[in-house]
């Protein structure tokens, strides 16, 4: 009992911030955002919802530069400021917009958005566990040894997730009339504005695999369904 200690205080910790963050980042969306109102916008989403058999899907405007999309754990979708400048910039059209939308729907309908922050301080407590218990037996190398293999399972899954959401999109966009074609051409967009800005990525191409290997898997599923 006594040697599992450590591991249940961890185990604990790993609770205790996964409530405080859950409850950090509902309250910085809420104080930062509010409904978008775009008509534009809001035509697509609808034709989102019909495909879904939805009433509406609320979208709402997070008020921040850096271009991106996001879902929360509480099931809301968020589309950034910055974001939401380019499309009214005429940088990003509003079918290209509305694909965003649709994997964020992704991550909230695969459970994905709820289990990222169970991720996130499932890992935190995994990796404490495992530096004690590494540590032990490699001295010094050990903690850096659980780090990495922490980070490993976790880039893992998060990319799995990503081609999940992707796909979900695709099947979503294609049901709506909207098509994949969208979706590819927001990817080759933002990897130009990455190039064009000496190598920074928007931040929601840096928390996603490789552009070119998630163009391809989407023309894989554009051969296969159409
Ligand atoms: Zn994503």
């Amino acid at each position: 009992m006594l040697k599992l200690t450590p591991i249940l205080l961890a185990l604990l910790y790993g609770l205790v911030t996964y409530r405080i963050s859950a409850w950090r980042t509902a309250r910085e969306l809420d104080a930062r955002s509010t409904e978008l109102a775009d008509p534009v916008l809001k035509r697509l989403t609808d034709r989102l919802a019909a495909a879904l058999d939805l009433p509406r899907i609320r979208v709402y405007l997070y008020e921040i530069d850096p271009v991106n999309g996001l879902a929360a754990p509480d099931g809301r979708i968020f589309i950034t400021r910055g974001f939401y400048r380019k499309f009214q910039a005429g940088e990003v059209t509003a079918e290209e917009m509305s694909s965003v939308i649709a994997h964020e729907l992704g991550h909230v309908a695969l459970g994905h958005a709820k289990r990222r922050m169970v991720d996130f301080s499932g890992q935190n407590a995994l990796r404490t566990a495992m530096m004690m218990v590494i540590g032990r037996f490699v001295p010094v190398v050990g903690p850096w040894i659980a780090g990495l293999l922490t980070n490993l399972l976790a880039a893992r899954l998060s990319r799995g997730d990503e081609y999940e959401a992707d796909e979900y999109a695709a099947a979503l966009l294609t049901k709506a009339g909207v098509g994949i074609g969208p979706q590819i051409s927001l990817f080759e967009k933002l990897d130009e504005m990455t190039q064009g800005r000496g190598g920074m990525a928007p931040a929601w191409l840096m928390s996603h695999p490789k552009t070119d290997d998630r163009v391809a898997a989407l023309r894989r599923l554009e051969a296969k369904w159409g």
